[in-house]
């Protein structure tokens, strides 16, 4: 592909005609609630034993589809036809393999209210939420396609007189892909697209709360003509399936996104070499953050609030990238908490198919139960200024609430919440910000909000976060501008979205001849 790359621009749903556009892709998705989808291992539809209902949390009666889900016998035919398939995808030419991705992002831009309507249903997310999440998804195809192409032209050597010599990225083997819930379209697609492109195999065991927009992106993958057991779609719950394929010996890697504590399991289990096993697993694992926003005390104050209550409260603070605490310095604390509470006070809560709503519901159960228990121990460590209740009952929806006044040790200001809660904490000076800013096990994004360019730069150095922004929201990382990834117990910072990342799923080859 010669044009180069350009991130997919957001829907502008002011226009009556998108917002009629969407409102049609809504009511198509509709009338396709309720379906039955398969496993599928080599290009063949398996029916299983059981099944899992995937429903909307914003109406939790509704259900969004029925998947078969996998056992490990079934997870022992995936890797199995992975590993078959291997022998000869890997010896696809990278272009080729680059033109499935290319094709599959001109599909998905075509269809891509069909996809957001999916994820307005299965995720809750709001419409230009979920019109983001296609936009990255397109975005990630788009970018690796050219990656790959990049990466396998001759690549810089010294040239030594008398000898040729040449270096490749070929792929590992069979990859087991294991994405999260919350950017359930571009996230599950970007990992899969990646490892595939590098010309691994995968299987790919989707989020138990999202499986339908997986098994969509499947069907795409099928209408572009992927040849079959490159990418093997294997649903199941994470505990039983997940520890199973990490464990096989016939793993070469796991790309995973998601929490902390199965992050962290994984990657001990991977460790663990498996009789038969001839390699080191790779592991690739983007995990959870605590992040934060400072705000000095020269700085623009409406710039500051606006970046806070957006980066808290978009997708009802559902991002590893949201803010979930901001750090004021005290000379404007009480000025930027009562702008930030203003703000939150406009924001509307209600069903994601409203266009208007600003915050749809949270994930499932398990998420509101965790989320309000939160809360009660935020009420505890310091003081409720805003929300704090739950909203309509048909769905999990949880008010966006500040707590002000909290310790920079609180639970509150150092476990992942992954919801509408946010943190109030006071500095004393710049430093002092920078200081709690940092005191996190995590370090995955961040944002300094100041005027005060020794302060900025200061932070520049200081501020320990893969992702750092001054000046702006700390969500909304664009593929290719932005590569994102975090430090500590954030991950690996695998950068996805950088021209690094596709490194990761690929070993360099060099071949020396002596003339
Ligand atoms: P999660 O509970 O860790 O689940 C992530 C995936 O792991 C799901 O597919 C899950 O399957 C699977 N899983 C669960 N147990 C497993 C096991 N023992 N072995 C293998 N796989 C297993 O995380 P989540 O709730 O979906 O996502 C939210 C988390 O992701 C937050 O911590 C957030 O910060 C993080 N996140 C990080 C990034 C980043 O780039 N750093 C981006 C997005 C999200 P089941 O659904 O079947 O349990």
């Amino acid at each position: 592909m010669n044009i180069p790359f350009v991130n997919e621009p957001f829907t502008a749903f002011t226009a009556q005609a998108n917002r009629e556009a969407f409102e049609e892709a809504l009511r198509k998705v509709e009338s396709e609630l309720g379906q039955e989808y398969p496993m599928i291992i080599g290009g063949q539809k398996i029916t299983g034993n059981r099944t899992l209902t995937s429903v909307n949390p914003a109406a939790k009666d509704q259900v969004i589809g029925t998947i078969h889900q996998a056992d490990q016998e079934l997870a022992e035919k995936a890797i199995q036809t992975a590993a078959e398939t291997f022998q000869t995808w890997k010896h696809t030419d990278p272009n080729e393999r680059a033109r499935y991705l290319y094709k599959a992002a001109a599909i998905m831009r075509r269809r891509k209210h069909e996809f957001s309507a999916w994820m307005v249903y299965e995720a809750g997310k709001t419409w230009p939420e979920a019109d983001a999440d296609t936009a990255e998804a397109i975005d990630f195809m788009e970018f690796y396609a050219r990656e790959m192409q990049r990466l396998s032209e001759p690549q810089p050597l010294v040239r030594i007189a008398g000898e040729d010599n040449e270096l490749t990225y070929i792929p590992l083997g069979v990859g087991v892909v294991i994405p999260p819930w919350n950017f359930p379209l571009a996230i599950m697609a970007g990992m899969t697209s990646a490892a595939l492109v590098s010309g691994n195999t995968v299987v790919l065991k989707p989020a138990s709360t999202t499986p339908v927009i997986a098994a969509k992106f499947m069907e795409l993958l099928d209408e572009v003509g992927l040849p079959d057991g490159v990418v093997n779609f294997l649903p199941g719950p994470g505990s039983e399936v997940g520890d199973y394929l990490v464990d096989h010996a016939l793993t070469r890697f796991i790309s995973f996104t998601g929490s902390r504590d199965v992050g962290l399991r994984i990657n001990e289990r991977a460790a663990r070499t498996a009789p038969g096993q001839k390699w080191i697993k790779r592991v690739i694992a983007e995990m959870g953050g605590k992040d934060s926003i400072v705000v000095d005390s020269d700085s623009d104050l409406e710039l500051a609030a606006d970046s806070i209550t957006a980066s808290a409260f978009g997708f009802s603070g559902q991002k590893c990238s949201a803010c979930s605490r901001a750090i004021i310095h005290k000379d404007v604390y009480d000025e930027v908490l009562k702008k930030v509470i203003e703000r939150t006070q406009k924001l509307t809560m209600g069903s994601p198919l409203e266009v208007g709503n600003y915050m749809g519901p949270v994930i499932d159960d398990k998420a509101y139960a965790k989320i309000t228990e939160y809360i009660e121990i935020g009420k505890g460590e310091g003081r409720l200024v805003h929300g704090g209740s739950t909203g309509d009952a048909a769905g999990y929806f949880i008010e966006p609430t500040i707590i002000a006044d909290v310790d920079p040790q609180a639970r509150l200001a150092q476990e992942e919440i992954f919801g509408p809660v946010l943190a109030f904490i006071k500095a004393d000076s710049f430093q002092d910000a920078l200081e709690i800013a940092n005191n996190t096990d995590y370090g995955l994004t961040g944002a300094v909000i100041s005027r005060n360019r020794a302060h900025l730069e200061q932070a520049r150095r200081e501020y320990f976060a893969g992702n750092l922004y001054f000046n702006r929201k700390c969500t909304g990382a664009l593929v290719g501008t932005h590569p994102f990834g975090g430090f500590n117990m954030s991950g690996t910072d695998s950068k996805a979205g950088g021209r690094d990342y596709l490194l990761l799923f690929t070993q360099a080859k060099l071949v020396s001849e002596k003339y």
